[in-house]
């Protein structure tokens, strides 16, 4: 007998910064026969998950495919391709992402041009365009749309159009707003752009779609040195993903992993991106209705709020820690702890994709009410769900 057995892991809710709770009909998908990677049916499955990811991204970019990785690596894609020694990079920093894209590329032999911006604010387009202005031949600007750390929403439309002017290219993370926000690649103009599979998409996690620009094809094109990466050179990739004139071996795409990927992008696909997004707002409305009740507050202004990421004070005085573990052990539900500056301090509640409905706002603020309570914490019973009967009554 084996001292080990297999593991089963408990149903929990996933409302916090990522994975969200992945759908049934995914997960169905992972456990399909898996086949060879060159198999001509696979290929064509690698082009209808390139299709519609330029679906999702709302671009004709014929670039776009997920790199075999998580996030991570989409956003280390963009930068060891882009970025040449000596080359000066600016980078927006409102949070944990902005700092993590500062180290890609100072390892990449860049120099980062640094615009912060307090935690919990969007990025300041003047700042931005003052120092675009301070340091010529700046040759990217580097942007969070959805800071998952702050639950803030940057106009990267704008920031990407200002970038353009100073002859500099966009490179953009879109981890947490892919199928949460309205996100237009196109429309947008957004050169260099990278996401996940875990947040809106409901996916499982350890993929990551990336969509890159004819500009910055011509840029990568125009380097002097090799990308120091091996397996993140778009040149090599390329002739794996492209399929023009044949597909040759790069490394072993993760099979299975692309049928759940196909599965969550369909799922999209069915929905659609306007009803998603709306969806979305829709339900992040009701919790915020509810958070209110409660008394809580949120950390960011609301014009730049995510639906789909709520950082929320922890009142004073309440041990947050325990008011989260007491959501798990109790209720089976995750909600996320504050990061960097705000640990211990904020909860972030996450609303991403097929975790974002009725029932999971109702399930977290009744979690959260529970919470308040055993912290000692005044809270009028049932407000929180009075708030919710009144917002989603009014809508049936
Ligand atoms: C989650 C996240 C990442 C990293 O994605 P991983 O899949 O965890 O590597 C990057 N940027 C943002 C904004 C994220 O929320």
């Amino acid at each position: 007998m084996s001292q080990f057995a297999p593991f089963y892991p408990p149903q929990r809710t996933l409302m916090g910064p990522g994975p969200s709770d992945v759908s049934p009909r995914v997960l169905g998908a992972l456990c399909r026969p898996t086949i060879g990677h060159l198999d001509p049916k696979f290929t064509q499955l690698m082009e209808e998950i390139k299709t519609l990811l330029r679906f999702a991204f709302q671009t004709s970019h014929p670039m776009t495919f997920p790199v075999s990785a998580p996030g991570s690596t989409g956003m280390e894609m963009c930068f060891v391709n882009l970025v040449e020694p000596g080359d000066k990079i600016l980078i927006c920093r409102n949070g944990v992402f902005g700092e993590r894209m500062r180290q890609n590329v100072v390892r990449a032999g860049g120099e980062a041009i640094l615009v912060d911006n307090p935690w919990g604010d969007p990025i300041s387009i003047d700042e931005v365009e003052q120092t675009l202005k301070n340091n010529p031949g700046i040759k990217a600007v580097a942007m969070v749309h959805a800071e998952t750390s702050t639950g803030v929403c940057s106009d990267v439309a704008k920031l990407s159009a200002l970038a353009h002017q100073y002859d500099a290219l966009s490179i953009v993370d879109t981890v947490t707003s892919l199928g949460g926000i309205p996100l237009k690649v196109d429309e947008w103009e957004l050169d260099a752009v990278y996401s996940g599979t875990q947040k809106c998409l409901s996916c499982i996690p350890g993929l990551s779609p990336v969509t890159f620009s004819e500009r910055a094809l011509k840029t990568i094109d125009a380097r002097k040195t090799d990308v120091q990466s091996w397996f993140l050179d778009i040149n090599l990739v390329r002739a794996y993903w492209d399929g023009q004139g044949g597909r040759t071996y790069h490394h072993t795409a993760p099979i299975n992993q692309m049928y759940a990927l196909h599965e969550a992008l369909l799922m999209l696909h069915e929905e659609g991106l306007q009803p998603a997004w709306e969806r979305h707002r829709y339900h992040h409305q009701a919790l915020a209705a509810g958070l209110e009740a409660l008394g809580l507050n949120f950390v960011v202004d609301e014009p730049y709020r995510l639906p789909q990421l709520n950082s929320i004070w922890a009142p004073e005085g309440v041990e947050e820690a325990q008011v989260r573990q007491q959501a798990l052990h109790q209720y089976d539900l995750e909600i996320g702890a504050g990061l960097g500056e705000f640990a211990g301090k904020a909860w972030r509640i996450g609303l991403m994709g097929n975790g974002c409905h009725e029932r999971n706002v109702r399930l977290c603020l009744t979690a959260l009410e529970d919470g308040l309570r055993q912290q000692g914490v005044q809270v009028t019973s049932g407000a929180a769900k009075q708030a919710l009967d009144h917002r989603y009554q009014a809508k049936s």
